[in-house]
């Protein structure tokens, strides 16, 4: 009989680690709380790319990786993944000049290998005209560049479903309430249509997101909580604006990138950052970021109609290192791993990260138990499975 690992939570992470420990061949039970993907992992801008912003945090071996999974999963998800062409537009004001947007994409094509995802260049002024009312006053150049957009709960519903049918088992509305880490494995309380359940595993994975250091709390022995932050994110789903194209703008007033995404046949518009304090469940968009999106996109769009009806409102949050000096779009963006203090660990919490390299961090919990577990022999290889949307 193989090893039992037991996944904590139903997003992106853990149901990548599910799909990744199935194909390895282990026994697998997701234990989530409420719905598959229904947290941060349906929240999100929706992007699989390398993430243009963090080259200019010098994160250059997190942009390559990326890149290099977006290729990837452009193939084993064409249903669900789609390249589409985004634009930039520099004007007078812009922090960032037309030549860093010319250096900044040339490096992002060549760290996604100069493919045909990576090509990139500069709209004609004479074109400008077709950009869906994107104002030309003090407009200095139009850059394109290409990235790609997934349904991100329909793709986090397929990886599970992927993990299912390697045999992994998926049990809904369980609560885990305790983690009792022993020698020989752990032993998971859950509560499970209103009773109390158990399951012994070998190993268990943390993948509860935002609910991170909530859940080692009720583990023991007690274990160290994860130094990090939670930042707010905000999206607006807009009806009727009108806009066709992708963009990827400077907030006139602060300079943060902002995205306006078609999206669902309609637009999409974030992300705000705001620090976020209190219970993961509660996190709701504030006022101050609707007005903030909205008068940003006005600026731009200034032929926009006066009352933009918001279809949906998504907030996710982000978890991030700690790191007081720096703004949150500075910090690292890597995947944070923690593992009990064993020789033989048993627990490892796997906490932010990014949609896009859910499977490359799966796999590094699979790396990271490996001393721990049995392993037995791989049924699949997660770099080959199809994902298939959910009908
Ligand atoms: C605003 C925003 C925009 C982003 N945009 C992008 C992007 O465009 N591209 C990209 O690559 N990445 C993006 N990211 C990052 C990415 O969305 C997240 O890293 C990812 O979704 C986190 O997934 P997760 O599985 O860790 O957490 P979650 O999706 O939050 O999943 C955690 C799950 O654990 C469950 N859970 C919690 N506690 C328990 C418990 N006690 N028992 C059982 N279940 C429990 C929850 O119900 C939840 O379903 C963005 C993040 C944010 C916040």
């Amino acid at each position: 009989m193989p090893d039992h690992i037991v996944v904590i939570g139903a997003g992106i992470q853990g149901a990548g680690v599910a799909q990744a420990a199935a194909a390895a061949g282990f026994k697998v039970t997701i234990l989530e709380k409420c719905s598959v993907g229904g947290a941060t992992s349906s929240n999100s801008s929706k992007l699989i790319h390398g993430g243009l912003r963090y080259l200019e945090s010098a994160q250059f071996a997190l942009v390559r990786e990326c890149l290099l999974e977006r290729q990837l999963l452009l193939q084993l998800a064409p249903e669900l993944i789609a390249l589409q062409r985004f634009h930039i537009p520099i004007f007078d004001h812009s922090k960032r000049r037309p030549w860093q947007i010319r250096l900044g994409l040339a490096a992002y094509s060549a760290l996604s290998g100069f493919n045909h995802a990576g090509q990139y260049g500069e709209v004609p002024r004479a074109q400008w005209a077709r950009f869906d009312g994107l104002k030309h006053d003090q407009l200095r150049s139009l850059h394109y560049y290409y990235d790609a957009q997934t349904n991100d709960q329909l793709l986090t519903q397929a990886v599970v479903q992927s993990a299912q049918s390697l045999g992994a088992e998926l049990l809904l509305g369980a609560d885990v309430s305790t983690v009792d880490i022993h020698k020989d494995g752990c032993r998971i309380g859950f509560m499970h249509n209103g009773r109390e359940q158990f399951l012994e595993a070998a190993a268990v994975v943390n993948c509860s997101g935002p609910w991170v250091n909530g859940l080692l709390a009720k583990a023991t022995p007690r274990q160290t909580p994860l130094n990090i932050e939670l930042v707010q994110g905000s999206h607006l789903l807009l009806k009727n604006t009108g806009i066709k194209h992708y963009y990827y703008m400077e907030a006139p007033g602060d300079h943060r990138a902002i995205f306006a995404l078609p999206y669902l046949n309609e637009l999409l518009v974030g992300t705000t950052e705001v620090p976020y304090k209190g219970d993961p469940s509660n996190a709701q968009t504030l006022a101050v970021e609707e007005t903030y999106l909205i008068d940003s996109l006005r600026h731009y769009f200034p032929e926009l109609p006066a009352q933009l009806q918001i279809q949906q409102r998504l907030c996710g949050l982000r978890v991030l290192p700690q790191a007081l000096s720096k703004s949150p779009f500075g910090r690292h963006r890597e995947t944070l791993y923690q593992l009990d203090q064993r020789t033989r660990p048993r627990l490892i919490s796997v906490a932010g990260g990014k949609l896009t390299s859910y499977r490359l961090s799966a796999l590094k919990v699979l790396e990271q138990l490996r001393p721990t577990l049995n392993n037995p022999k791989a049924i699949a290889s997660t770099g080959k499975l199809l994902l298939i949307p959910n009908n």
